[in-house]
């Protein structure tokens, strides 16, 4: 029997790769809402090919364009904030929440309303929102199931303990295309996008360059895996093979190694409990030859810094350190910042003035994001 599937960020990296393997198994899934924010033609072709029940544009400006494309179709067409959270809450068997940034945040807690099963790639959803997403993954009876492939390793991991067992878990750290460039001031975006091992969109790509993505993972994970916060560690190895690890307290320490393929992590939890075929090669460690592990270089790189000192505040902290990134991300790839100036701006961010109390509720976490939006653009614009 098939299941039914909604995909929240379609026409994204990681959107393209769950339609891969949903069309390498089409029998096997019923797809109800497929998004976008305003890439109108891919969303359209896409609904189209997949029979969906509805599209949805984030970007209102779009929907005519967007009712035009699917004119004949019979599938229905809407946008807007509002027609992403309804989309998100028809009820489907998986949910896979692939939108990018705290713009996401929206539908994944329509989803887990519906006490649903949620494919998580959105991080920055659940750094923003932190307490009240899990507090309300609880009260619904909701699954989270982490598609980052770090955290799906942890989670994979995991089948072989018990988290009260764990001594500690190792985030993995490719360290992006910078680790060994001298001069960070100079870089620009198409560097900065450059991924050595994982082909990505730009956002993820640019927090791989500055080491926010591992910042955000490890509060991701403090999220996920609730052992304390000193006892999850960051390690770059470059090669990215082994994509975390767990340590029990008998000295055992469990690691899943994989290619560096979303398709892995995805199709783990398109299947999960049970497994599915994908079109990857079999592991070649001898091709691989040698594997390599440092310590982050917290210096040159403070973001993950930053993000432990703001899981160590809680509170509103990791909702401002994620809105300040993504304005700054923003500013960087359209040239109005330096690359070096990222990390510098969250954290001016982060220390101007008191914390906002800490959120209760989604409203809360929007209005935390929205105004440290604000006061990063502010202090973006020249003196
Ligand atoms: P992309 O930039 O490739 O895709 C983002 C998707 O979100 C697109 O469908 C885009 O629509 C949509 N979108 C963008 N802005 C908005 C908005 N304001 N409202 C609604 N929808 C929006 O991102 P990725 O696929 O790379 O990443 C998606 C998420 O998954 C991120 O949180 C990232 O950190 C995480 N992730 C990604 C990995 C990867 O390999 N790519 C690995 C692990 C995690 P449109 O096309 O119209 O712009």
């Amino acid at each position: 029997m098939s299941r039914s599937l909604s995909i929240f960020g379609a026409t994204g990296s990681v959107g393209e790769q769950t339609l891969d393997l949903v069309r390498r198994n089409r029998a096997d899934w019923n797809v109800v809402a497929l998004t976008a924010n305003s890439n109108v033609a891919a969303l359209a072709d896409t609904a189209r090919e997949f029979a969906a029940e509805v599209a949805v544009v984030a970007d209102e400006r779009h929907l005519d364009d967007l009712r035009d494309a699917l004119a004949g179709s019979g599938i229905e067409a809407a946008a807007g904030r509002s027609a992403l959270c309804e989309a998100a809450a028809r009820p489907v068997d998986m949910t896979v929440a692939a939108i990018v940034g705290c713009a996401g945040l929206g539908p994944v807690m329509a989803a887990i309303e519906q006490s649903g099963t949620i494919a998580l790639a959105n991080k920055e959803a659940l750094v923003s929102a932190g307490e009240v997403m899990t507090a309300a993954v609880d009260r619904h009876g909701a699954t989270l199931l982490p598609v980052d492939s770090e955290h799906n390793a942890i989670f994979q991991c995991l089948q072989g303990g018990e988290l009260a067992d764990v001594r500690s878990i190792t985030l993995t750290a490719s360290g992006g295309p910078l680790r060994l460039v001298e001069d960070l001031s100079a870089v620009t975006p198409e560097q900065a996008i450059a991924h050595p091992n994982w082909d990505m969109g730009a956002k993820i790509s640019v927090d791989s360059a500055t080491m926010f993505n591992k910042g955000l993972e490890l509060i991701e994970a403090h999220h996920l895996f609730p052992v304390g916060l000193d006892r999850i560690r960051i390690v770059v190895h470059p090669q990215s093979v082994i994509h975390s690890m767990v340590e029990y307290r008998d000295g055992s320490t469990l690691a899943q190694l994989g290619p560096s393929d979303m398709r892995v992590p995805i199709a783990s939890c398109l299947a999960w409990p049970a497994r599915m075929d994908t079109p990857m090669a079999p592991l070649d460690l001898p091709a691989i030859g040698e594997m390599s592990f440092f310590a982050p270089d917290e210096v040159r790189f403070p973001a993950t810094r930053l993000a432990r000192e703001a899981a160590q505040a809680g509170g509103a902290a990791p909702a401002v350190l994620n809105a300040a990134n993504e304005i700054a991300v923003a500013a960087f790839l359209d040239r109005k910042i330096p690359f070096s100036r990222i990390a510098l701006l969250v954290e001016d961010v982060l220390n101007q003035g008191d914390l906002p109390s800490p959120p209760q509720t989604l409203e809360d976490v929007l209005r935390v994001d929205e105004d440290a939006r604000a006061l990063a653009m502010r202090m973006l614009e020249p003196a």
